[in-house]
């Protein structure tokens, strides 16, 4: 473990344009538990990964009843969300983009936490439970832009776009939904151009979030390594250089250590 962490170190320092890709297993040293970890949401119900996919066809049809039923029911979420603190991974991942090594991070969580922990370059590539995205133009507003429980109260539902009129959803992409074309194409151009791909805490099985590394990877001189707490495809494909097993909120930490170390 420390011959690899060394070795990330040094492929870091020696990068051009290092990007990171996050999943949910970034978040669980939080407290959020991801879908397909060994104790994540899906793998304990499966019936939840079934309802999921139901959402996005009910808005579609139904924008007005998708939003009564989503101001009724899962509130909780947003606020287990609200309460989370970001961990060491996030920390780390902060300060590897102030010392001017990652210039990018591509995440597929929900959970505003890169974001909490400060990293500036970011892509929410499926969206973000505290915002709401116009589905025409794909203006994002943040929550408390509108006051969704008057507006229900008022039987105002869906919310409209004040720019497009449009309506409105959450940011969170659904199963079914396609990614924002904006996030999509700058999401690409940087799976195109960088040196180094970093991949941590993703089964990399959602699509077509997992393509990035694929489209990284056509170029044989990128370097792409995972952090993750079990192999993914991504391993067994050979699409990634190396598998570094274990927590990203301990091994980030490391690696950051072990770049000071070779900065100093
Ligand atoms: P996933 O649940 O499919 O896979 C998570 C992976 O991370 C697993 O391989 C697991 O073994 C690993 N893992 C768990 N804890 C870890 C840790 N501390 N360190 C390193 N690895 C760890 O997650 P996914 O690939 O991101 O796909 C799930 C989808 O669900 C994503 O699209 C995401 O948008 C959404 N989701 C988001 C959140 C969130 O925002 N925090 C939580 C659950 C699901």
């Amino acid at each position: 473990m420390k011959k690899l962490i060394e070795r990330a170190a040094k492929d870091l320092v020696d990068s051009d344009h290092a990007v990171a890709l996050t999943g949910a297993g970034f978040s669980t040293e939080s407290g959020i538990r991801d879908f397909r970890g060994r104790s994540g949401i899906w793998t304990k119900d499966p019936e939840a990964e079934r309802r999921a996919y139901e959402s996005y066809p009910r808005f579609l049809k139904d924008p007005k009843g998708w939003w009564e039923e989503t101001l009724d029911s899962p509130m909780s979420l947003l606020d287990d969300l609200s309460r989370a603190t970001p961990n060491p991974g996030h920390l780390a991942l902060v300060e590897l983009e102030e010392m001017g090594i990652l210039k990018c991070v591509l995440t597929q969580n929900i959970d505003g936490l890169h974001d909490k922990a400060g990293s500036k370059s970011l892509l929410e590539y499926h969206g973000s439970a505290f915002k709401l995205r116009c589905v025409s133009c794909n203006a994002r507003f943040r929550l408390d832009e509108f006051d969704l429980q008057e507006m229900r109260r008022e039987d105002r539902l869906p919310p409209y776009c004040p720019s497009c009129g449009g309506v409105i959803k959450s940011d969170i992409v659904h199963f079914g939904e396609g990614i924002p074309e904006d996030v999509a194409a700058q999401s690409l151009q940087e799976a195109w151009k960088c040196d180094l791909m970093l991949i941590c805490g993703t089964s990399a099985v959602v699509y077509p979030f997992a393509n990035l590394p694929r489209v990284a990877r056509e170029r044989q001189s990128v370097i792409i390594i995972e952090i993750n707490a079990e192999p993914t495809p991504l391993t067994h494909e050979h699409i990634s250089d190396y598998l570094i097993e274990g927590k990203t909120g301990e091994v980030l930490p490391e690696i950051l250590k072990a770049v000071k170390e070779i900065k100093r």
